[in-house]
């Protein structure tokens, strides 16, 4: 994609990152963006290894759900089967989570491959300064 586009994207997630709490992914995507937005990634797909890439970006807006990628993944109830294997003698395919975040995780099916999302109720201690403050 284009660099203009990515830097977007990249602050964009920055600050859902930093909504969220989610502090450790803050860092090396700051630095991932002075990389890009001072000319200092050149390959084809804008990696700089730290492991983060125009891929993992659009990854992470898949999984947080993010404008234009918001149903890149469906969400299914937590605990759920994979959707398209069959059960196996009356055993479910196995699955794994992938990668966790604040409210949810990637879960993949590990015969298959296909992917979707769990989401949990939030603790309120995952949430950014800007969420609202209940009453009593
Ligand atoms: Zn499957």
């Amino acid at each position: 994609m284009d660099r203009t586009a990515l830097l977007e994207m990249v602050q964009t997630l920055g600050d859902e990152f930093r909504r969220r709490g989610m502090r450790t992914h803050v860092a090396p995507l700051r630095i991932y963006w002075l990389a890009l937005r001072h000319g200092l990634v050149h390959d084809e797909q804008h990696g700089l290894h730290l492991t983060l890439s125009e891929e993992t970006v659009v990854e992470w807006f898949k999984l947080l759900r993010l404008p234009p990628y918001q149903r890149a993944y469906v969400v299914r109830p937590t605990g759920s089967r994979c959707p398209t294997c069959p059960p196996k003698e009356g055993r479910a395919g196995e699955v794994a989570s992938e990668r966790t975040f604040p409210d949810g995780r990637k879960m993949v099916c590990l015969d298959c491959r296909s992917a979707w999302l769990e989401m949990e109720p939030s603790s309120r201690l995952g949430r950014g300064s800007d969420a609202p403050v209940p009453r009593r």
